[in-house]
């Protein structure tokens, strides 16, 4: 794997190292391949961001980017919220499958999310991003 594709979880707006809030789920890292997606918090910035990464080093050239990044807001009330309706015991565990873990990770890819410019003067800039909120549904917190 190139230095180009270790992922950054830094903070889009002050480039400041954030807190991983939740870890939804995790796929490698592989030599070729390597996808999460997670909850990420800046203190600093006092908000927080739906983050999922994926490297793909199968893609064929010139038809998708090999790394792709997507974010969401994630206001500070929702990242609250999260923390303390989030129905598992373990929820940095990128691994885990239970059924609040399975909710989140689901919910995650219906959520609107953006696709951030990977290459070039833009890489990763927060401009126009969506936001996504939290919601508890049947017992179990989700992204919409
Ligand atoms: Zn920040
Ligand atoms: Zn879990």
């Amino acid at each position: 794997m190139s230095k180009w594709h270790v992922p950054s979880d830094n903070c889009l707006i002050c480039s400041g190292a954030q807190e991983i809030v939740i870890g939804i789920r995790e796929r490698g890292p592989y030599e070729r391949m390597h996808d999460y997606a997670r909850v990420l918090f800046c203190a600093a910035c006092d908000v927080g961001e739906l983050r999922a990464f994926s490297y793909d080093d199968f893609v064929v050239f010139g038809e998708e980017d090999d790394v792709m990044v997507w974010s969401s807001v994630l206001v500070s009330e929702d990242v609250d919220r999260l923390r303390s309706l989030f129905a598992c015991a373990s929820p940095l565990n990128h691994q885990c499958e239970c059924a609040q873990h399975v909710r989140a990770y689901e919910s995650n890819v219906r959520a609107n999310k953006t696709l951030l410019p990977e290459y070039g003067p833009d890489r990763h800039t927060p401009v126009g991003r969506t936001t996504v909120t939290v919601e508890l549904v049947d017992g179990l917190a989700e992204f919409r």
